[in-house]
């Protein structure tokens, strides 16, 4: 079975997405129909992100185990180290391994309730994604991404020591890693550098957020702890009341965003979907990354 970082180091730029598992039936129907509309399209890989709680968690497993049996797409599934014991965490990767899974991004997640609370580490569990990168590939043959923060992550004042410990990941068996959203080429791209001068090659990923709604905006841009540049905002935020007006502006942000970071010579692009495949199918249309039939 072919694994996502081999997907990454092809010849051309792919791209990928990234799912939330359904949380009710009428949701599944709508991530299904966003599944079987993008199948076509190709992606690379789609992830399925993995909650907080016990019954989002077995969706996004029984999710991921779907796309592997029922779809032709490369799926990889995402796992945390938040309130799992290591035997759990087993567990859980005994299923991904079990249903055909082989792709795993291994996040620490979050507390939950309130992303920026007090970390806590379960009693019998993990602190850092360093170490579930190593529980995940002493496991078996997996393919395993990790997370990057372009801005650093929210939690860290020192830039250069984030990477520092972005770099530890890969030390530790990740094969490449996806960026947190952000909206100017060059944060990204100081990302890279600092990374390759830690003598790190592995793939980086930028994560694309389609701008379709004033609300997506902001919102996420807030939950990510990524600030929207005035260069954004000049051209968004005159179409605050004319939703028509935003959404295509807004795809053309993302666009030349994209295409920016595919001239830079990223492996490809992740976009957030967020469950909607409409925007990220005009996206990647324009960035000519479709299949020829497609
Ligand atoms: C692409 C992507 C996908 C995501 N998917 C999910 C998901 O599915 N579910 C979910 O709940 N969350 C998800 N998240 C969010 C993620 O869980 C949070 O952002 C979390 O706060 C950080 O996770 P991490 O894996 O980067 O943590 P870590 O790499 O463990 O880093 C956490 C903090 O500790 C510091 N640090 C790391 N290692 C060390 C060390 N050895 N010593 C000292 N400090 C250290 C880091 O600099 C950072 O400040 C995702 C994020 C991204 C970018």
């Amino acid at each position: 079975m072919t694994s996502v970082v081999e997907r990454l180091r092809g010849p051309r730029p792919v791209f990928s997405v990234e799912f939330f598992p359904p949380r009710d039936a009428a949701d599944e129907q709508r991530l299904w129909l966003a599944i079987r509309q993008l199948e076509g399209c190709e992606p690379a890989f789609v992830s399925v992100t993995y909650g907080a709680g016990g019954s989002s968690r077995d969706r996004t497993i029984r999710t991921t185990g779907r796309v592997v049996q029922e779809t032709s797409l490369l799926p990889m599934a995402h796992l945390t180290a938040v309130n799992h014991s290591v035997a759990e965490l087993r567990n859980v990767i005994g299923w991904y391994a079990a249903v055909g899974v082989h792709n795993v991004l291994a996040v620490r997640g979050d507390p939950p309730g309130d992303p920026n609370g007090e970390w806590v580490r379960h009693p019998k569990g993990l602190t850092y994604a360093e170490e579930l990168v190593t529980l995940i590939r002493q496991l078996g043959d997996f393919c395993v991404g990790v997370a990057a923060f372009p801005y650093g992550h929210p939690r860290s004042t020192d830039l250069d020591a984030d990477t520092e410990n972005l770099v530890r990941k890969f030390r530790a068996g990740a094969s490449f890693a996806i960026a947190q959203l952000f909206f100017e080429a060059e944060d990204f791209l100081r990302l890279r550098d600092r990374v390759a001068a830690r003598g790190c090659d592995a793939p980086l990923l930028p994560g694309i957020l389609p701008l379709t709604t004033v609300r997506t905006l902001h919102k996420t841009a807030e939950l990510a702890g990524a600030p929207v540049p005035p260069s954004v905002a000049s051209r968004l935020d005159r179409f605050a009341d004319d939703p028509k007006a935003f959404r295509a502006a807004g795809i053309d942000v993302v666009t030349e965003l994209s295409q920016r970071l595919i001239d830079e010579g990223v492996p490809g692009v992740h976009f957030y979907t967020f469950n909607m495949s409409k925007a990220t199918t005009e996206v990647v249309a324009r960035l000519g990354l479709l299949p020829a039939r497609a």
